[in-house]
């Protein structure tokens, strides 16, 4: 019999229990006994869910209240000391609190403390938080959360699979902290917590144990492949079968050693690297078990059935009882459950599978290569056939006109007409703007009575003239404050957008949207992606009417304000059935004319934000370049259809640019804003390195911080960005946008940033 599994289930709830219950919690809505209540319940439900699909074992040690890779912190005790928690660790029993506070700083209980650093998972958007490790640090043993799940598990009767973040992976996704160290000297400690946690997880009575190791799917040094080897071998004599879960990608180098770990089974993702199959069986030795992730956990996508089956058959007679299947990652990454979306069209509902179908999808076709298939399961299988056929015939997905259009490309559309030293020349003339000037990344506040006037909208409550005419009052509001202000390029606000992507998402065709199908994406916080169903298009402007208005409003340069091509790809769902580059031009060339049509209305800045870019980087450097040149190539398709004197911005907030500074210069765009205020202007020193050509605003405030940044300070950073750049090419601007800011902090925030720049202009 073919054992079918899951890595992990989605935690949040397909109603968002869990946000609600925990943010209730932190208000102190709710107690804490009502807190750990809720947690159980969507536990139990989730386990209820998975034995009833048919699944094998239920998935334990994938819940958390916050994040799964906190959850190992916790259980080794690496609580960085600021959390005054030695008590709690030498105890073994870290308070839900302490984790809480971790987290987010704070919690209903203890002293408030800097919340440990996020960051993206691999190459998902789920954050997770960042280990903090010291030299010498030790580990120990100091919680029972995971073994009191199992005893739930188990007393309510399910079999549990105990998932875990691997010791490596763990390790690898930690940061050292303090003096440098090499992080493999840590691995002895947190070895000795992991062989005691799963010597206690067999006394349980637990078979099988996931260790998540999904950094043997990026390029690692061979210090930490020898690792590898000397960590399982010690975690080999515990007395219970460990399961080494690989996903995101294809093992590549680290193949042969993953193959050689002396473990029981391990998981590979046949999704998005097939092609590693056939090679991982010609080296696993004759008990091992084979997990093969056929059915996609980072997309929404309906399973084609019938093709994995025929797929999958050679391997059951190569693997016999040794065949495992499950989804190729945790179903963390997709929404909950498709039957909630009540209001999707019939057809496109058909080419769907959320959480909850993928496992069906996975127990199906264990039972059909088992030749012991339900007539539920053929009529599956011929639902799925019919499905993707429809798909694949249906005119939704093709939009001839759009493929043509993209065909005609050529190098010339994605150049400017002129070098930047030429264009700089035709935008000073136009602009005359001063040395040094200012302006804002885009949103304004997003005021309670914004986001009352949009529910009333949605809710058919205010009508349509009545919203965009309220959404006008607020941008002409915007716009009054900033002339005020004396900002030198002005911005409309954003008042009228709900999110950068579902805005645009919204506007364009070829896209769909789900209402409940929310995806964690840090703690409580959860997203709901568009799905890019169909070639994309624009049937009409989107943003030109607001630019317009703004502008008309004022002589000051007013900016249109887009999202890129890269970044709308990244926050979506995107189709399977063509390479993620096409979707990206096809983005690209719908932005592009909305671009032109900006120009053609009179705007001579815009901006075209990409914050995503640097997320999109392949796991693997090997393969950075290919997707660099799609992705910048991309941003310039939509940029470059303007004349010289028009000014392109591009806009990302983060401070890593030294492995992709040649891509950022490649954007050519006449002015970027990045992220700078926390890193001291430091980030700086790439785009010096690199002799970056264009305009530069490095951000001079943190718009994360309620603080009200001080005129000298910020006069202060700037003095350091002009050692590394010249004035002529500075520009002054906050981090990014104000959206999440009251107007009661902008306002001097900005007051003083104006202030800094004149008080520089009279020096350079
Ligand atoms: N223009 C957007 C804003 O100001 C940019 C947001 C972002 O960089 N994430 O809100
Ligand atoms: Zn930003």
């Amino acid at each position: 019999m073919t054992v079918s599994h899951i890595l992990g289930y989605p935690r949040i709830g397909a109603q968002r229990e869990l946000k609600k219950v925990t943010e209730a919690y932190w208000k102190g809505e709710v107690r804490r006994d009502e807190l750990e209540a809720a947690g159980q319940a969507l536990r139990l439900a989730h386990w209820q869910t998975q034995q009833a699909a048919g699944l094998d074992m239920v998935s334990v040690g994938d819940f958390a209240f916050y994040d799964h890779v906190l959850n190992v912190s916790v259980l080794l005790g690496a609580v960085p000391g600021r959390f005054q928690a030695e008590d709690e660790v030498n105890a073994g029993c870290i308070d839900l609190d302490t984790a809480f506070r971790m987290a987010r700083g704070r919690a209903p209980s203890g002293t408030p403390a800097a919340a440990c650093e996020m960051t993206k998972y691999f190459d998902t958007n789920y954050h997770y938080l960042v280990p903090e490790l010291h030299r010498d640090q030790t580990f120990t043993l100091a919680s029972s959360r995971l073994f009191d799940e199992v005893d739930e598990a188990l007393k309510a009767g399910f079999t549990p699979k105990v998932t875990l973040i691997g010791p490596l992976t763990w390790l690898w996704l930690g940061k050292a902290k303090g003096s440098e160290f090499d992080r493999l000297d840590l691995l002895d400690s947190v070895l000795d917590v992991y062989s005691e946690a799963l010597s206690r997880l067999a006394t349980q009575g637990v078979e099988w144990v996931q260790l998540d190791e999904p950094a043997l799917v990026q390029d690692l040094p061979l210090s930490w492949q020898q690792a590898y080897e000397r960590a399982y071998y010690r975690l080999q004599s515990t007395p219970l079968k460990l399961l080494v879960a690989t996903y995101f990608g294809s093992l590549g180098d680290n193949l042969p050693l993953a193959t050689r770990l002396p473990v029981e089974g391990l998981h590979i993702d046949a999704v998005r690297a097939p092609e590693q199959v056939a090679g991982v069986i010609d080296r696993l030795s004759p008990q091992q078990v084979l997990s093969v992730g056929v059915v996609d956990g980072r997309n929404i996508w309906r399973a084609d059935l019938a093709t994995l089956r025929e797929r999958l058959l050679p391997l059951k007679v190569r693997l016999g009882k040794r065949l495992w299947l499950a989804p190729s990652c945790s179903l963390l990454h997709v929404p909950v459950d498709l039957r909630q979306e009540t209001e999707l069209d019939a057809e496109l509902l058909n080419w769907l599978a959320f959480a909850r179908q993928k496992l069906d999808e996975v127990v199906t076709l264990a039972r059909l290569i088992d030749n012991r298939a339900t007539p539920e399961d053929e009529q599956r299988l011929s639902d799925a056939t019919r499905a993707l056929d429809a798909r694949r015939e249906s005119p939704r997905t093709r939009q001839p006109a759009v493929g043509e259009r993209l065909a005609a490309v050529t190098s010339a559309d994605s150049q400017r007409q002129s070098p930047y030293v030429e264009r700089t020349q035709a935008q000073r003339r136009l602009l005359a703007l001063p040395l040094f000037p200012t302006t804002t990344i885009g949103s304004f506040p997003q005021t309670d009575a914004i986001r009352a006037a949009r529910r009333a909208f949605k809710a058919g409550e205010l009508s349509q003239t009545d919203y965009e005419a309220k959404m006008r009052e607020e941008i002409a509001h915007a716009v009054a404050r900033q002339e005020a202000l004396g900002l030198d390029v002005l911005v409309h606000g954003e008042a009228e957008r709900n999110d950068m992507v579902e805005y645009f998402g919204e506007q364009l065709d070829g896209f769909a949207f789900t209402r409940f199908g929310w995806v964690q994406s840090y703690g409580t916080r959860c997203v709901k992606p568009p799905i890019i169903v169909g070639d994309v298009s624009r049937p009409t402007p989107m943003t030109v009417r607001w630019s317009e208005y703004a502008q008309s409003l004022t002589q000051t340069p007013m900016k249109g304000m887009l999202t890129g091509p890269v970044t709308i790809l990244q926050w979506s769902f995107v189709r399977d059935d063509q390479p993620r580059a096409t979707t990206c031009r096809q983005i690209a060339l719908a932005l592009r004319d909305e671009v032109c049509d900006l120009e053609a209305a009179g705007i001579s800045i815009i901006q075209i934000d990409e914050p995503a870019l640097r997320e999109g980087l392949p796991l693997r450097q090997s393969e950075w370049q290919t997707y660099l040149n799609w992705a910048v190539e991309s941003f310039q398709l939509s940029a470059a259809g303007v004349a010289d004197s028009t000014q392109i911005h591009t806009h990302m907030c983060y401070s890593e640019f030294n492995d992709i500074i040649g891509a950022i210069a490649a954007l050519d765009a006449d002015v970027i804003t990045i992220e700078t205020s926390r890193s001291d202007m430091q980030l700086l020193d790439a785009f010096q390195d690199f002799a970056y050509p264009n305009e530069i605003g490095p951000g001079v405030y943190d718009i994360h911080s309620p603080n009200i940044p001080d005129i000298a300070w910020m006069v202060s950073l700037m003095e350091r960005a002009l050692k590394k750049i010249p004035a002529e090419r500075l520009w002054i601007n906050p981090d990014c946008g104000l959206k999440t800011r009251r107007w009661a902090e902008v306002e001097p925030a900005l007051a003083n940033m104006v202030e800094a720049a004149l008080q520089l202009r009279q020096r350079y």
